[in-house]
């Protein structure tokens, strides 16, 4: 079937959650996406974070070849090969202990504040019920399911499903006077996006971080990093948090983690991680043999001498062009992010700007109305980035700031 048939088909059968773009893809290679007509798009979306090693990555075939013929899944009941290295692997590079996988974003941080409340109540079994609060900051994006919902910020996800878990509260991002002031012995953990991504690529401030490190430690409650999006080599480093020396107590991974199949993980320290015994939580398919050892995979191909220097190296390149057009053209307000996480904030909505962009060959995403954010894969290069630019600058020329609300001036 072609695009119109399956765009109408979509429309009578599928629970309308999701405006997508026009465009009908069944192919991809390297940084480029195919459709069904055969136009290639340079994608700078990257499957929203998640394909990082870009499509059709040899090295991830190969596994994906090898590990389908062999076994699929077996249930967390019985051992696999690929699990136990994976979790080494990954406490390791976040400085923590023990792992356990879970098959989406929303799904881990459900576990990560599970785990929180489990591990406080051992720490006051005198007092149960008393440490079981949260704290997450305004402008945060944690999952759709109620608890990370709960976490989140925007009202339009939160309001049509009320009532939420209770035990959350909102600290406003960078200000460390509301943090101490929200901080009460009641708080069972902070959570934090080093770099907020839905909020639209807004780097919180080494200083705020640093205080919610430690009035965590103070209190023993939990520093629990959201690494969903910037984590696994996106803002350049295997993690967004080491940017600044934190020592989280909990760090949640998952988008990229399995180069496109779903996984998720919740990495803990030793004495965190006790607070779960056996039956407590768990998963069916969470950390199956296939997507562990694709994970192992992208793990190494990001370890490999060179490779976080590249998307330093290319993202500062393509951060540096981003300001070089915001200094021609003032509907651009403001450059922000690092690494291959970037994002160009407009004076006007961005949706129209996403739409030329796909006539032009280029997938880009817009977030937060105004907020032109690019997640390409990992794999980017610099004539990538210019040829981005190039399509941007007559796009948003064209853009005028009287144009806001309807987007384009023709
Ligand atoms: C995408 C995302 C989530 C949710 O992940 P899902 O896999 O969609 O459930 C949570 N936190 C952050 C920071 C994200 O970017």
């Amino acid at each position: 079937m072609s695009f119109e048939p399956i765009a109408d088909l979509e429309k009578r059968v599928l629970i309308p959650t999701y405006d997508r773009l026009p465009i009908l893809a069944v192919g991809g290679e390297g940084c480029y996406l195919h459709d069904d007509r055969g136009k290639q798009y340079l994608d700078f979306l990257g499957g929203l974070a998640v394909n990082a090693l870009g499509y059709a990555h040899p090295e991830i075939l190969a596994v994906l070849r090898d590990q389908s013929e062999t076994l699929l899944h077996v249930s967390n009941l019985i051992y696999h090969k690929y699990q136990a290295p994976l979790a080494e692997r990954l406490t390791q590079l976040a400085g923590l202990d023990r792992a356990f996988f879970a098959n989406s974003g929303t799904e881990a941080i459900e576990a990560a504040m599970k785990l929180a409340r489990a591990y406080s109540r051992k720490l006051q079994p005198a007092e149960p019920g008393e440490r079981v609060e949260f704290l997450a900051l305004e402008n945060s994006f944690h999952g759709r399911t109620f608890g990370a919902l709960a976490a989140t910020w925007p009202e339009k996800y939160r309001k049509p499903f009320e009532p939420l878990p209770p035990g959350v509260r909102f600290v406003r991002a960078n200000d460390i006077g509301h943090l101490r002031e929200s901080f009460t012995p009641r708080v069972a953990a902070v959570v934090v996006e080093v770099i907020q991504g839905e909020g639209g690529v807004v780097e919180i401030d080494e200083a705020f971080l640093k205080a919610a490190e430690g009035l965590c430690r103070a209190q023993r409650s939990l520093l629990i990093c959201d690494e969903i999006q910037c984590g696994l080599g996106r803002a350049g480093r295997f993690f967004a948090f080491s940017k600044f020396g934190l020592k989280p107590d909990i760090v949640v991974v998952a988008k990229p983690l399995a180069a496109g199949l779903p996984l998720a993980a919740v990495l803990a320290r030793e004495d965190v991680a006790q607070a779960f015994s056996p039956g407590m939580h768990g998963t069916t398919f969470g950390g199956g043999p296939l997507q562990c050892r694709l994970a192992l995979k992208v793990l190494e191909i990001l370890a490999r001498p060179g490779f976080l220097e590249h998307v330093r190296d290319v993202g500062a390149y393509f951060r540096a062009q981003l300001e070089e057009l915001r200094a021609e053209l003032p509907i651009i307000q403001r450059v922000r992010g690092d690494g291959l996480m970037l994002a160009a904030e407009l004076s006007v909505p961005g949706k129209a700007v996403v739409r030329q962009a796909l006539e032009a060959g280029f997938l880009i995403n817009c977030t937060q109305e105004k907020v032109l954010r690019f997640l390409p894969p990992l794999i980017l290069e610099r004539q990538h980035v210019d040829q981005l630019i190039a399509a941007l600058r007559p796009i948003l020329a064209t853009l005028s700031p009287a144009a806001a609300g309807q987007g384009v001036r023709t």
